[in-house]
């Protein structure tokens, strides 16, 4: 069952379910994504289902409501482009040609502020389970839709650009797997180590 998207003038993709996020600026004068940021997340922490990780991104989480939003999330302003749940539906936060708060302090081969010219897609899991395959199949159909609008060279995880500080997308994540999906060269994947040796 294959899955299409397309990104509109405007960095937004019809088919999401769209859930405007307050959480963003202009990116810098002459700054476009030329890098996707995969992530994963689940609130609370390894729970799946809800409504909490919207609710982050739009500042309406209910801080009380658990004790890990207490004591980690209150006041936080972050946000993703792309929400991706584990049944493969697609939410979006935020315009492509904006800056959202996804990476944080981060490095690309010596480049920081990676949200400057990055696009984060978080995806509903943990670093302790498996990703669902329609995770991937919405994945690769969006990775392949930003990449037909914008000048893409590289995808990454979080972890690759904030080592030491990010964990995610964790040890479960199928570089391989969105590779052969979107059917991108090596060069895209820049931290997967490819063995070409038989
Ligand atoms: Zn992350």
């Amino acid at each position: 069952m294959s899955v299409e998207f397309a990104v509109d003038a405007d960095g937004w993709v019809a088919a999401a379910r769209k859930l405007p996020s307050p959480n963003f600026e202009a990116r810098p004068a002459g700054a476009v994504p030329t890098l996707i940021v995969i992530h994963n997340i689940s609130l609370p922490p390894n729970q799946f289902g809800g409504t909490a990780i919207a609710e982050l991104f739009q500042n309406t989480l209910d801080c009380d409501a658990h004790p890990y939003y207490d004591s980690h999330l209150r006041g936080v302003r972050v946000s993703a482009h792309f929400v991706i749940h584990r049944d493969g539906a697609l939410e979006q936060f935020v315009s492509c040609n904006e800056r959202a708060w996804h990476a944080g302090p981060s490095n690309f081969f010596g480049r920081e502020r990676c949200n400057d010219f990055s696009i984060g897609i978080e995806l509903e899991g943990s670093d302790v389970v498996a990703f669902e395959a329609a995770q991937y199949r919405t994945l690769g159909a969006l990775v392949s839709a930003l990449k037909a609008r914008y000048p893409v060279e590289a995808l990454a995880g979080h972890a690759d650009i904030a080592p030491g500080r990010k964990t995610d997308p964790g040890p479960h994540f199928e570089w391989q797997r969105l590779q052969n999906d979107t059917s991108l060269a090596d060069r895209y994947f820049p931290y997967l180590k490819f063995s070409k040796t038989p």
